[in-house]
C-alpha cells in the first residue's frame, strides 16, 4: 500500500526526520489559508498522487505570494498528472500540500527498500540526488552507497555514520544525516513498511538537512495490524480493478490479452495462463477467488472479470480441495442468469462436489462450454474465442 508525501512527512517527522513546515488543503482557498499560516517569502504548491516525478509534470510549483498560491492550487485541484511513474492514465489531485519554500544547496537521494537477494532491509543513497533512482543507476552507478542491515543489529551508529562520510557531508551535519537515517530505519521496521525514500533529502544554505520529499509504501499483509497506517489508504490512487478485487477478497491481476481466467490458487494461475498461451491465446487476466469460496464469491468475481473491457472470453478453472464445485457451479449460474454474456464461457470443474458441479451446469439451460482438463479447457476457450471473433468480424463485413 502507498501513501501520500504529506502522509509520509507526518510519519517521519514524528521519527525525527526534520521536514519542512506545510499544511494540506482540499481547496485553493484552504490551500491559500494554509500558506498565510506557515508565513515567509517563498512557497511550494504540491500536488498529492501516488507518484513521483510531479516536479516534471507541472505538479510541483514555487510561488511567491498568495495570489500565485491561489493560481497554481487551483491549478492543480481535479487535474490528471501524468508522470513517468503512473502510465498514460495518469493520476488525479484532489488535495494539495503547501509548505514553506527551502533555500536548497545540495540535494540527496536517500533510500530504504527490501533488497530480496540479502533478505535484508538495504539503505541506498547517491550524492546525485533530485534524479529519479533508475536515472541514478543508469547514469551515474558509481554515486550509489549501499548499506545492508542485519536485522538483529539494526542499523549501526558506524554503519550511518560510514554513509554520511561516504555523502561527502561536513562534520556539522554528520550527526543530523545520522538521526535522518535512524529515523526512517526505525518507520521502516516499527511500521511494516516495504519501503521509505527520500528524494530530494536536501541540505539547506544554513547547513540543516531536511527531507524535501518523501514516499512510503508498507506491507498489504501486515496492515492488519496497522490500523492507522491502513487508515491512510487513498482508493482515488490505485487501478480501480485490483481495489475492486481486493475489497471483496479476491486477488486480481491485469494482463494484456483477451481471455479473462477465474481460478483458485496462484499455481493453478500460473498453469491456466500457460496452458492458454500454449493453445494459442493470450490471458487478459487472472482472479484468484481463493478457498472455500461461496456462490456469491464466485459471482462477484466473474462479474469482476467480465467488466474488464478487453475480455472476450471467460475460463474458469477450478481444482477444488477446500472449494466446492457446486458452490462454484452456482456462482457462475447466478452471475450469468442475472447478467447474460454474448461471449464465451468455459468452465472446468474439477475435485470436491465435481458431479454436483456439473448436474448445475447442465441444468442451467445456459450456453456454458464445459471441459474435462484444464487442456482441453485452454483449447476449448482459445477456439471458442477465435470463432467468436470471425464470426464477430463476419458481422462488420457484412
Ligand atoms: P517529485 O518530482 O514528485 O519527486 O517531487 P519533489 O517533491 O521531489 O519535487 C521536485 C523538485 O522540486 C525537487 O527536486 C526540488 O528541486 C524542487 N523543490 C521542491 N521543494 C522545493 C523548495 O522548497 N524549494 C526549492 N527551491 N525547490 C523545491
Ligand atoms: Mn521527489
Amino acid at each position: 500500500m502507498d501513501i501520500h508525501e504529506y502522509q509520509a512527512k507526518d510519519i517521519l517527522s514524528g521519527f525525527g526526520v526534520p521536514v519542512p513546515r506545510g499544511g494540506l488543503g482540499y481547496s485553493p482557498e484552504q490551500v491559500a489559508y494554509r500558506a498565510r499560516e506557515i508565513g515567509g517569502d517563498t512557497w511550494v504548491v504540491k500536488g498529492q498522487i501516488h507518484s513521483g516525478g510531479r516536479g516534471k509534470a507541472g505538479g510541483v510549483k514555487v510561488c511567491k505570494d498568495e495570489h500565485e498560491i491561489f493560481d497554481a492550487a487551483n491549478d492543480m485541484f481535479g487535474k490528471k498528472l501524468v508522470t513517468n511513474q503512473t502510465g498514460p492514465e495518469g493520476k488525479i489531485v484532489y488535495r494539495v500540500l503547501v509548505e514553506e519554500g527551502v533555500d536548497i544547496a545540495r540535494e540527496i537521494y536517500l533510500g530504504l527498500v527490501l533488497d530480496r537477494s540479502t533478505e535484508r532491509v538495504m539503505v541506498v543513497a547517491s550524492a546525485a540526488g533530485g534524479m529519479e533512482i533508475e536515472e541514478i543507476s543508469a547514469e551515474q552507478p558509481d554515486s550509489l552507497i549501499r548499506q545492508v542491515i542485519e536485522p538483529a543489529v539494526g542499523l549501526t551508529a558506524f554503519q550511518a555514520r560510514e554513509i554520511a562520510f561516504a555523502l561527502g557531508l561536513d562534520p556539522a551535519q554528520i550527526q543530523q544525516m545520522v538521526n535522518v537515517l535512524n529515523g526512517c530505519y526505525k518507520a521502516f521496521t516499527e511500521l511494516d513498511a516495504t519501503m521509505v525514500e527520500i528524494n530530494p533529502l536536501v541540505v539547506t544554505g544554513d547547513s540543516r538537512i531536511i527531507a524535501l520529499d518523501a514516499k512510503m509504501s508498507f506491507d498489504d499483509n501486515a496492515m492488519f495490524r496497522r490500523q492507522d497506517i491502513a487508515e491512510l489508504r487513498d482508493k482515488s490512487q490505485e487501478d480501480s480493478r485490483e481495489t475492486q478485487a481486493a475489497d471483496r477478497g479476491l486477488s486480481y491481476v491485469g494482463l494484456e490479452g483477451n481471455i479473462g481466467c477465474i481460478v483458485n490458487g496462484a499455481g493453478l494461475a500460473m498453469a491456466t495462463m500457460d496452458m492458454i498461451k500454449l493453445a494459442g491465446g493470450e490471458p487478459a487476466n487472472f482472479l484468484d477467488i481463493g478457498g472455500g469460496a461461496s456462490p456469491e464469491r464466485v459471482a462477484k468475481a466473474f462479474r469482476l472479470v467480465r467488466s474488464d473491457a478487453n475480455v472476450e472470453a471467460i475460463l474458469v478453472n477450478i481444482f477444488a480441495g477446500i472449494n466446492r464445485c457446486d458452490w462454484v457451479a452456482e456462482g457462475v449460474v447466478k452471475a450469468l442468469e442475472e447478467n447474460p454474456v454474448d461471449i464465451p464461457v468455459i468452465v472446468r470443474l474439477s475435485g470436491t462436489k465435481v458431479e454436483e458441479g456439473r448436474k448445475i451446469l447442465s441444468q442451467s439451460g445456459l450456453p456454458i462450454i464445459r471441459a474435462a482438463t484444464l487442456e482441453e479447457a485452454a483449447d476449448r476457450a482459445v477456439n471458442a474465442w477465435q470463432r467468436d471473433l470471425t464470426h464477430a468480424a463476419k458481422i462488420v463485413a457484412e
